[in-house]
């Protein structure tokens, strides 16, 4: 079976999220299971100059909009690269500080209209699987250009509240017919929805956990889709992520200080020390740390944190944000971290040694999201022996468990609202199994969890043998 990935961001290539976690790594346990997986990405700036060893298979070109535009593809092993250097060669993938790229909606069209078309001239698909809005119009351009070519179009959601809504003059500017500019197809409120074209014209629906594929059929997590999602729901599956044990693993880790194991677990308290001498912190050894490690938006909680971040400095704890977002929370963050030299650190940079080492280093990890599809920081933390502590929604509640003293069953820190005073009492429950019996039981149970892809990508096998009636 072919299946092509088209994906805006992969690790090991380029990540600002858990998208480039998931199209990075599910394809690597899909050919595990015995499928042919190839990953289509634009070929950025980052990717130019990191070295790797790039094939060019052949450039071409393409009518988009009123004019032709030229575009190269390489490759490397199971990567497909579409060079088009006015898109892509750029100092950012999708934003600078001031905001997003304007241009984002061509950048996001061009992309899908050629890898449909690449992936055509190398012979077709069975499956073309693409993911969020950035590759969301390529079963739209399909219905369009193709539509009586073989292969099945599968749209995974990995968040909702992104949906690539841009003004409608852009419908002519992206090789979309006027036609299709209506309530049925692209229109959302006078403007052009991406992700909503989708929706509709994706042969099935995915997102990436169970709960999530529930919520999102609300009106509370909808965004304004709910009602074309609830319509598509008999072709909606919410499938969980897993984490790639080779990458995330603190027994190999290579850029952590010491790496342990679920039997020498007290490595982490060297990780610590080492961790907060590096920083030259006032923070004590001795103090159990809290870790956040996640983009500075609302939907992540940044906003309750910081609303407690005065009372948790009085608690005998250490908190470390590693978090780049809205200039706002990442302002008000280093602000109570410079209040609190001692107890607070706030870190506003995206890098991904730093973050293993403080999964590596921290006792508890928070994720006290507003709205989580699937989560993979809860993932990290728990393989890194790092109790998380969460709000029960999507991912989050279906990967972790309330720890109950009496039974001594569950991997983490439950709680249900999106309240500060929640989030607070769940921080004191946590400082009351430290560093006991208790605290030991729950990081033992998370420790042993199994979130690796083995049977999430069985999952989505048997959907795409499904969708291609293939009875193997
Ligand atoms: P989302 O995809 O909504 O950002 P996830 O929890 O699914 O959230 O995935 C986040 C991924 O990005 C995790 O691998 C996490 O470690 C990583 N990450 C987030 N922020 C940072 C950061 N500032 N520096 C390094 N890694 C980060």
């Amino acid at each position: 079976m072919k299946i092509y990935f088209v994906a805006s961001e992969a690790v090991p290539y380029v990540k600002t999220g858990g998208l480039g976690d998931v199209s990075g790594t599910l394809p690597i346990h899909l050919r595990k299971i015995g499928l042919d997986v190839d990953l289509v990405l634009p070929l950025y700036k980052q990717i130019k100059e990191s070295n790797y060893l790039l094939e060019k298979l052949f450039s071409s070109e393409i009518i988009f909009g009123d004019h032709l535009l030229s575009y190269s593809v390489y490759r490397q092993e199971n990567t497909l690269f579409i060079e088009q250097d006015s898109f892509y060669n750029r100092g950012e993938i999708y934003n600078t500080p001031s905001g997003d790229y304007p241009d984002n909606n061509l950048r996001f069209a061009f992309f899908p209209r050629v890898a449909l078309e690449l992936i055509y001239k190398l012979g077709g698909a069975d499956i073309i699987h693409v993911h969020d809005w950035q590759t969301a119009l390529l079963p739209v351009y399909k219905n369009i250009y193709y539509p009586n070519h073989p292969g099945k179009v599968i749209l995974t959601i990995h968040n909702l509240a992104y949906q690539g809504i841009f003004d409608a003059e852009t419908v002519p500017m992206i090789n979309v017919p006027l036609g299709y500019f209506n309530l049925e197809s692209l229109e959302f409120y006078g403007k052009v929805n991406f992700l909503k074209g989708g929706i509709l014209f994706a042969d099935y629906l995915t997102t990436v956990s169970p709960t999530y594929a529930k919520e999102i059929q609300t009106k509370q997590y909808g965004f304004a889709l709910e009602g074309v999602i609830f319509k598509r729901n008999k072709h909606l599956q919410g499938i969980i992520n897993g984490i790639d044990y080779d990458y995330w693993n603190p027994e190999t880790d290579g850029n952590i200080s010491i790496n342990y194991g679920k039997d020498s677990v007290f490595q982490k308290k060297e990780n610590k020390k080492r961790l907060l001498t590096e920083l030259n912190t006032g923070c004590s050894f001795e103090y159990p740390l809290f870790a956040f490690v996640g983009r500075l938006v609302s939907q992540k909680g940044i906003d309750l944190i910081i609303e407690i971040a005065d009372r948790l400095a009085n608690f005998p704890a250490n908190f470390i944000i590693l978090g780049k977002g809205e200039k706002k929370y990442e302002d008000e963050i280093k602000a109570r971290a410079l209040c609190h030299p001692n107890n607070i650190i706030a870190l506003t940079a995206f890098d991904e040694i730093l973050s293993r080492k403080i999964y590596a280093s921290s006792d508890f990890f928070l994720m006290p999201s507003q709205f989580e599809p699937c989560g993979l920081g809860q993932l990290i933390a728990l393989k890194y022996g790092s109790v998380p502590i969460v709000r029960k929604t999507g991912g989050l509640k279906d990967t972790i468990q309330n720890y109950h003293d009496k039974t001594a069953c569950g991997n983490g820190i439950t709680y249900d609202n999106q309240d500060a005073e929640e989030l607070m009492d769940s921080i004191k429950r946590a400082l009351s199994y430290f560093p006991g019996e208790n605290y030991i039981n729950i990081q033992a149970i998370g420790m042993k969890c199994d979130y690796s892809w083995t049977s999430s990508a069985r999952e989505y096998l048997s959907l795409y043998k499904q969708l291609t009636n293939n009875k193997e």
